[in-house]
């Protein structure tokens, strides 16, 4: 059995409850790891830690070009430490190990190597104010203490997107991962002890949401948050942050639409919505989980659809012929549950039941498909996160736009058409952060990520990302002896 510190100012702590939390592998359902249930007292010292190493220190001393060569460093770390990190991550939480290893070796890596080349180029600017013997200079400054809250699907990936940014604009972190996959954020700053970070530039604290998270958002000298979750949680998240006037982004939910238009090649379509909505057991915030079909593909689309995903193997994550891990936790396997009893119940049409699939001990749920559903049903309104699509007919273009926007979310969207010119109309119409036509999950460092709606505000990746850490000031220098008016005669 693994027992967890949390780390802080270069250190590693017991929590001051004494107490720690079981981590579950959700393969097994057996007990592997425990990891410390962080109270407001050890919030109080990681935030103490960040801001030490803000305002003392080589951190407070460095400039752009040397962050930019550190986030080098640590990229390097993290190539070369990519197989333990899976590892861990998918012990943790039933990621699959090939849909975490490779993108840790390349383009979530990628992202360190990104950040650090824009540390150095993000200029201010001269602007030409209409004002004599002024000059008037923008300069972009980082906040200070920033609060990274993460969530339980892809700890490492959702941790990386925040991180690399925040660093590279010259901030100091408090990480909060859930309590429900904290382990591979703590072995990352195991290995990243090896990179020689100034004390209290990176501080995890582990533990539940009320106790550990509120307290930190809420820390009076945490300046900035930026949160991955579900909407229940970021609106809590986002009211607390309110009370002390901070800035928050926030990467929430979905229950985005996959569109299959009646000119789309059907097996492109019918293994493109199956590859958006199965992989990472329907546990990713962009999970395609609407199909909207036209009438006249309904039925060889659903047929389609149900074959090729009852093919899919089940089963353990670290397998490479594995398509669908475990759910990645219990409490969650739950919830997965229950949502397809109530689809069930409500008197939907239950063309692929996923419960009772995959190994006996572990927390599996297969391919499950739910066709004929309209969009006031509660499967077609809420997230699902877990393998489950419900397939809804529509007539014509503009149904299916009423239809794709008719949701509290907008996260993204897959048109799945062989007429481009038309995919691009339609893709101005949706309202959602992400639109795919004719492939769908591609993600890149260089590209903005984020929502529309209830599904967030504010953008990770790109320069958005790198944006969001930072504020701006205005600088206002008399070029010439200042000659004020006279105050008073
Ligand atoms: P939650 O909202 O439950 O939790 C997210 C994080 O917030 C956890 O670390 C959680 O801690 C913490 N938290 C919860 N309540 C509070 C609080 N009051 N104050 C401070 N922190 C708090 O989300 P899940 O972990 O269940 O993740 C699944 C959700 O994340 C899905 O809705 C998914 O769509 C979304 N998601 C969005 C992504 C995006 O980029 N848009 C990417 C990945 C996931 P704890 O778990 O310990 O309670």
């Amino acid at each position: 059995m693994k027992i967890y510190q949390f780390y802080v100012g270069g250190a590693w702590h017991d929590p001051a409850s004494g107490t720690w939390i079981d981590t579950e592998n959700p393969a097994t359902a057996e007990v592997w790891a425990r990891i410390p249930d962080c109270n407001a007292e050890d919030v109080k010292r990681a935030v103490q830690a960040a801001r030490e190493c803000f305002y003392d220190g080589p951190w407070a001393r460095m400039n752009a070009a040397d962050r930019g060569r550190l986030l080098r460093r640590i990229g390097d770390i993290v190539v070369a430490n990519a197989e333990r990190l899976g590892d861990v991550e998918t012990r943790d939480n039933g990621k699959l190990a090939k849909n975490i290893t490779p993108p840790l070796k390349s383009w979530q890596s990628d992202s360190f190597y990104y950040y650090a080349g824009m540390a150095d180029k993000f200029e201010g600017a001269l602007i030409p104010v209409d004002a004599p013997d002024i000059l008037n200079y923008t300069r972009h400054e980082p906040f200070g203490v920033c609060a990274l809250i993460t969530a339980w699907n892809s700890p490492l990936s959702v941790l990386i997107w925040k991180l690399a940014p925040a660093l590279a604009a010259g901030n100091t972190v408090v990480v909060k991962p859930s309590e429900h996959a904290s382990a591979s954020t703590l072995e990352l700053m195991g290995v990243l002890e090896e990179a020689d970070l100034p004390p209290g530039l990176i501080n995890v604290v582990t533990g539940y949401g009320p106790t550990t998270g509120e307290p930190l958002v809420d820390h009076p000298d945490v300046r900035m948050v930026s949160f991955t979750g579900g909407v229940p949680g970021g609106s809590m998240v986002a009211s607390t942050a309110a009370r002390k006037v901070k800035p928050v982004v926030m990467e929430l939910g979905g229950k985005s639409q996959q569109i299959v238009l009646e000119d789309a090649d059907l097996d492109l379509a019918v293994n493109g919505v199956a590859s958006g909505i199965f992989p990472a057991t329907g546990q990713s915030c962009i999970s395609g989980s609407r199909a909207l079909v036209h009438r006249s593909l309904v039925e060889p689309f659903t047929e389609g659809l149900a074959e090729v995903s009852s093919n899919a193997r089940i089963g353990d994550p670290n397998d490479p012929a594995t398509r669908i891990g475990p759910i990645a936790n219990k409490p969650h396997y739950e919830k997965v549950l229950r949502d397809i009893a109530a689809a069930e119940q409500s008197g939907l049409r239950l063309v692929l039941d996923g419960r009772g699939k995959g190994p006996e001990q572990g927390y599996y749920i297969g391919p499950t498909i739910f066709a004929d559903v309209t969009n006031d049903t509660k499967l077609a309104r809420e997230e699902v996160f877990g393998p489950v699509i419900a397939i809804l007919p529509f007539d014509d273009e503009d149904e299916a736009v009423r239809i794709a926007n008719d949701s509290i979310f907008g996260l993204a969207a897959g048109i799945w058409t062989s007429d481009t010119a038309r995919a691009i109309r339609m893709a101005e119409r949706i309202e959602a952060g992400t639109v795919y036509i004719n492939n769908y999950f591609n993600a890149a460092t260089q590209s903005p990520v984020g929502g529309y709606k209830q599904s967030g505000y504010g953008r990770e990746n790109g320069f958005a990302g790198m944006g969001a850490f930072l504020q701006t000031k205005s600088v206002w220098l008399a070029t010439s002896p200042a000659q004020p008016e006279p105050f008073a005669d």
